[in-house]
């Protein structure tokens, strides 16, 4: 329940700003705070984490901790997650309060996938896209309901999924019997497996007021289920197709009466269709870009939406490619050994802004950090990816 009144002025300067979660985006939203003369306070159960290197005041606790939540909201004028599996009920207590942005109702539908896929169904009428047709199977006789037309596909847990975690791709009742025995029979998605053609996400902020703003889509590839690279403007993408992905965008922060920085999923199919996959309730991997490449940052605009302020100006200012940057590039020799990659070279590249999360240890599938290529044209910016691909190793 929120206690606070309807009307709030914005967060001032030197007030605190608390974040649920102490990993990369965390860490990022406090150098944002910070950057505008806020304190961070970080609720965080792990002692050594990305976000709590940086931010004024670490919290070590569980986020389900009643006591340390009572003491994040009493300290912080307002409050966000940076990761979409935090409690929902932890997002309500903290709104007894310290404003909150996201809402706990805007989280808990983020974190089911079949809350979320209901969500785009009813939101098609205004959005003008349906997600992947799906079913939810809960049961041995779910599986023997499946129609015909979902098969192959991929099965998903309705909970807890990200970075492909949690999927199995599936081509028979069977295998779908299998993957559900896999993960010990929690509720999980099957959705029908389509034909990509190249995937995309749009970023977009809404304020308390209701003002929304859309950055511009980014086009975006996986390997092995984590993102590889996102590359803005698109080279797939024409100027109807990022039109229709961001009114789509615009109806979906709209109807779910969002605050705060919300990132969406498409598909683009063979046909050319677009199809919504699935929303993030924070900044995103794939909007890293901004903070090189636009006005405002995802992390500068999510403090912005928390604070009560003003959105900022998300227009892009150089086109932009992004690269993850996993512990696997530690061992590139192929040894077991970690060593630390050539960032001297990397830095020699014209455009190059390397981002490290202060993580001390390496381990493959890591998220470690990301750089970002900014040049005149995309072709610069291209290049300049194949050139670091080659320095760090990285089959480009
Ligand atoms: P992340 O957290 O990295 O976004 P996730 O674990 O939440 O991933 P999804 O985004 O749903 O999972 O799926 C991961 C990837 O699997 C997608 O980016 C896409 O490449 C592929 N994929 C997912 N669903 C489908 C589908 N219905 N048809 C074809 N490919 C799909
Ligand atoms: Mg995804």
């Amino acid at each position: 329940m929120n206690k606070l009144p309807a009307f709030l002025p914005a967060a001032a300067p030197s007030t605190w700003l608390g974040v649920m979660g102490g990993g990369q985006l965390g860490r990022m939203f406090a150098h944002a705070a910070q950057a505008m003369g806020y304190k961070v306070a970080v609720l965080e159960p792990a002692a050594d984490c990305p976000a709590g290197q940086v931010a004024e005041q670490l919290i070590n606790a569980a986020y389900d901790d009643v006591q340390a939540l009572a003491a994040l909201s009493q300290q912080c004028v307002a409050v966000t997650t940076e990761f979409e599996n935090v409690p929902a009920d932890s997002m309500a207590l903290l709104a007894e309060h310290a404003f909150v942005a996201p809402s706990s109702a805007c989280v808990s539908i983020a974190q089911d996938r079949l809350a979320e896929k209901r969500f785009f169904v009813d939101c098609a009428d205004v959005s003008g896209v349906m997600p992947a047709p799906h079913q939810l199977i809960a049961s041995a006789a779910d599986i023997d309901a499946i129609p015909d037309h979902l098969l192959p596909g991929i099965l998903k847990t309705v909970r807890m999924g990200y970075d492909g975690k949690g999927q199995a791709r599936v081509a028979s009742r069977a295998e779908v019997r299998a993957a559900f025995d896999a993960v010990k029979g929690v509720p999980c998605l099957l959705e029908k497996m389509l034909p990509l053609a190249y995937e995309v996400s749009v970023l977009s902020a809404r304020g308390e007021d209701g003002e929304a703003v859309v950055y511009p889509i980014a086009e975006n590839v996986h390997r092995d289920g984590i993102l590889f690279t996102t590359t803005v403007p698109g080279p797939h993408v024409s100027a109807a197709r990022a039109s229709q992905a961001q009114d789509a965008a615009r109806a979906i922060i709209g109807r779910l009466g969002y605050v705060g920085v919300l990132c969406i999923e498409f598909f683009v199919l063979e046909d050319g269709s677009l199809v919504v996959n699935e929303m993030a309730p924070r900044p995103h991997n794939s909007g890293h870009y901004t903070m090189d490449a636009c006005v405002t940052s995802q992390f500068a605009q999510q403090v912005r939406a928390m604070a009560r302020l003003p959105l900022g100006d998300v227009r892009q200012h150089s086109p932009a490619v992004m690269l993850n940057i996993l512990g696997d590039v530690w061992f590139a020799d192929g040894s077991d050994a970690a060593v630390e990659p050539a960032w001297d070279q990397i830095l020699e590249l014209p455009g190059a802004c390397l981002h490290l999360y202060g993580k001390e240890e390496a381990r493959r599938g890591r998220k470690m950090g990301h750089i970002t290529f900014v040049a005149p044209t995309l072709p610069q910016a291209q290049a300049q990816l194949q050139a670091a691909c080659a320095i760090l190793g990285i089959a480009a």
